[in-house]
């Protein structure tokens, strides 16, 4: 336990905040702290090919220990931190034997980790909890993923009785800015699937995220003087607020939840002339996701055929955009992934947690480049902000799922669960 509350230490005090602005990859040099010092621990713990290049993408091997063929398989994690908090001076505080009440993160300002606001920290009760200091956030989004992979690996090293196969594993940047699976190499990677660990509590297990679309939609006008106006004017304001009006009311991510999709506007802004409205559109089934990018188009559409005599152009200008895409279509055909992830939790007494990400991953975009990558919990919660925590116990049993899925691969559990499934 120390070991792993060590190693995490280490991490999280290294300030790795990335930042959507910057047009370099990492997008922040401070990156470059940590990886480099990654680096070195994963040549010092025995891994082979170590590897980073140019855009502080780490990559490392744990060769097979059998004789017999075994898929490769590959366990990837972002050393990134959201920009959306303070990353900077993170000071860990070590809560031994959790009483189960208040925990007071920062006495001065009067920051309070509670259970009465969140339930979740009653299930850890008695177990070891990392926390901020209430003026960071701690980034176990997502070094605990790091911590684990490297744990998982070092393990393996010591205790070489264990078998399993090839074993590939990743560390990105940029994750937290939607980049992380930018320039990841896939080819050079080398695995024939993989799992992302960056899920929050114990049990999380994912493999269906939205299909993403975003729109940016132009709306023209006329400005004449107020007092002349009439059959005159027209105010794109208003003709942005009659768009809106459109819209389902009840598609909206605060009206919706599990497999519910969304158009969600974060932002509108304008004058008489000019008013431009953004917004996102997210599905998890892609034939209701094309049919929200279709409304919108429709919508523009009985707009512009309002004003075509009175403005004599379109009026309304929708640009759409696909972001990314559900990854359960990539996963599906090689559905003994999540099988044997599921099948290794369960061995070790964790109850698999299956549900939709109503976001994205970096797993979805790696999906895509031909990755299959579900994802696996890390053990945190609260991310993003200062309230964010981490048991270490539930580090500990990602580590567990790790070492698990390795051994399942090698005695060919992958096998097994695909004959099943083909049968079923
Ligand atoms: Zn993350």
């Amino acid at each position: 336990m120390q070991h792993i509350i060590d190693r995490f230490v280490s991490y999280v005090t290294i300030d790795t905040e990335s930042d959507p602005s910057s047009n370099t990859t990492p997008s922040t040099s401070k990156q470059w702290d940590l990886a480099n010092k990654l680096v070195e621990e994963l040549k010092t713990i025995g891994l082979q090919d170590v590897t980073i290049d140019d855009k502080a993408y780490i990559m490392a091997t744990l060769p097979s220990n059998v004789n017999h063929e075994v898929p490769t398989i590959g366990f990837i994690s972002h050393f990134d931190t959201s920009p959306d908090f303070k990353g900077a001076n993170v000071k860990p505080q070590i809560v031994p034997d959790y009483d189960g009440k208040d925990i007071i993160l920062n006495a001065e300002q009067n920051i309070i980790l509670s259970p009465s606001y969140f339930k979740d920290l009653l299930q850890y009760k008695g177990q070891t909890l990392i926390t901020t200091d209430g003026t960071t956030l701690l980034g176990a989004d997502d070094k605990a993923g790091i911590t684990e992979i490297v744990t998982a690996m070092e393990f393996l090293i010591n205790n070489p009785e264990i078998k399993h196969g090839k074993i590939r594993i990743a560390f990105t940047p940029d994750e937290e800015i939607g980049r992380g699976a930018h320039h990841f190499d896939v080819e050079k990677f080398g695995a024939e699937w993989a799992y992302t660990m960056d899920g929050s509590q114990v049990g999380e297990l994912e493999y269906e995220n939205f299909n993403a679309a975003g729109a940016k939609i132009i709306f023209k006008g006329k400005s004449v003087h107020p007092g002349y106006a009439k059959g005159k004017m027209i105010n794109s304001l208003l003709i942005a607020n009659d768009f809106i009006n459109e819209l389902p009311k009840d598609e909206t991510p605060q009206e919706t939840k599990g497999y519910q999709g969304f158009f969600h506007i974060h932002h509108l802004s304008g004058s008489i002339e000019e008013t431009i409205l953004e917004l996102i559109i997210r599905d998890h089934n892609k034939f209701k996701f094309e049919k929200r990018k279709n409304l919108i188009a429709k919508i523009a559409k009985k707009i512009n055929k309002q004003f075509a005599k009175q403005f004599g152009e379109d009026i309304v200008v929708a640009e759409i955009k696909d972001q990314y895409y559900n990854m359960k279509e990539k996963v599906l055909p090689v559905k003994h992934i999540v099988f044997i992830a599921e099948k290794a939790m369960r061995e070790i007494g964790i109850k698999p947690i299956i549900k939709p990400i109503r976001g994205g991953t970096d797993g979805c975009q790696l999906s895509y480049k031909g990755l299959p990558c579900p994802n696996i919990f890390a053990g945190g919660h609260n991310f993003h902000g200062k309230y964010e925590y981490v048991p270490v116990e539930s580090m500990q049993k990602a580590v567990n799922v790790i070492v698990k899925i390795a051994e399942l691969t090698a005695d060919g559990a992958y096998q097994q669960t695909e004959t099943k499934s083909k049968k079923s």
